[in-house]
């Protein structure tokens, strides 16, 4: 599978943001129409069953219907994620709907004034609208919500609004200390009790959706989920908004360039990537310490270690 982030630039500034986008925080050098086409005749080619289209916002990309249509036509099963707040009925119409396995939309405040606390320039309304518009479309719904300090407490209202706008899954777990979350840590990170009542949150709500509403939260911390990478590598190849390949978003190594590789010489790097002894060091050293992960955006290629510049 792929997780391709389209482009970095974004309409929000979310404090918890894992990639560091923002408006006009476009990478240099993101693939362009034309090159962004080309990856995907060859993820056709390699029949690769399943992409998620991500950002950034991956719609504020020219080319990002296009894409999504090319991926179609190929048999390639999409899921998109979007913040919802520029994603609108017609938008929603434009998808190829039988290649859709499901649209996510990030919620992450049951109320306006905590949802722009935590995502500043965002509307509440408007992602209500284009949860519905996705629904109303005949897309399966996910919605996504990220725990902080600000937001933890409206966790249950935020569950139960996913449920009335037709979500089929909740997804949701520990903040990840990445990006521009990773820079506001102090301000961010729920402690130690407010994590424990999210989690009993979490199970007895899982109880009382069953059959209704999924929720979606184990591994529940990133240090799990490191832990378990150790012995599981992912499948997933990570694609850049420049085209290089990340082996882990954790991680700061970089393992190929889809600008002057092909996407199965880049596959061939993922794989032997995970057994190097830099990764293997790595996944352990971020799952002891997460302050590590502060690092994760700081590129460094895996084969020259030099640091990569954006
Ligand atoms: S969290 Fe999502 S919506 Fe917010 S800035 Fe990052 S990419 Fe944009």
């Amino acid at each position: 599978m792929i997780t391709w982030q389209l482009t970095r630039d974004c309409d929000l500034a979310c404090l918890h943001c894992c990639t560091d986008s923002a408006p006009g925080k476009a990478l240099a050098g993101e693939l362009t129409r034309v090159e962004a086409l080309a990856l995907a005749d060859q993820i056709v080619a390699a029949q690769i069953p399943y992409v998620m289209v991500v950002g950034g916002e991956p719609t504020i990309a020219p080319h990002f219907f296009e894409l999504a249509q090319r991926l179609a036509d190929g048999g390639v099963l999409l899921k998109i994620e979007t913040n919802g707040n520029r994603f609108s009925e017609a938008q929603a119409a434009r998808l190829p709907k039988a290649a859709i396995r499901s649209v996510q939309v990030s919620i992450d405040g049951a109320t306006q004034a905590v949802y722009a606390r935590q995502r500043p320039g965002g509307d509440l309304g408007r992602v209500k609208k284009a949860a519905r518009a996705v629904v109303k479309a005949g897309l399966p719904l996910e919605i996504t919500f990220a725990p902080s300090k600000i937001n933890i407490h409206e966790a249950e209202a935020v569950i139960d609004l996913a449920l009335e706008l037709g979500a089929f899954r909740f997804n949701t777990g520990r903040l990840m200390r990445l990006g521009t979350a990773a820079k506001l840590w102090d301000r961010l990170c729920p402690d130690g009790k407010e994590y424990e009542k999210f989690y009993n949150l979490l199970v007895r709500k899982e109880n009382e959706l069953a059959g209704r509403m999924e929720l979606c939260f184990r591994p529940f911390s990133l240090k799990e989920e490191l832990e378990a990478r150790t012995t599981e590598p992912s499948g997933t190849l990570l694609v850049l908004p420049d085209g290089k390949v990340k082996v882990s978003a954790p991680l700061p190594y970089l393992c190929a360039d889809l600008k002057t590789q092909s996407l199965r010489d880049a596959w061939a790097a993922y794989r032997e990537a995970w057994s190097h002894p830099k990764v293997v060091a790595g996944l352990a050293a971020a799952a002891a310490s997460e302050e590590r992960l502060a690092e994760a955006n700081r590129w460094v290629m895996l084969e020259n270690d030099l640091p990569v510049v954006v």
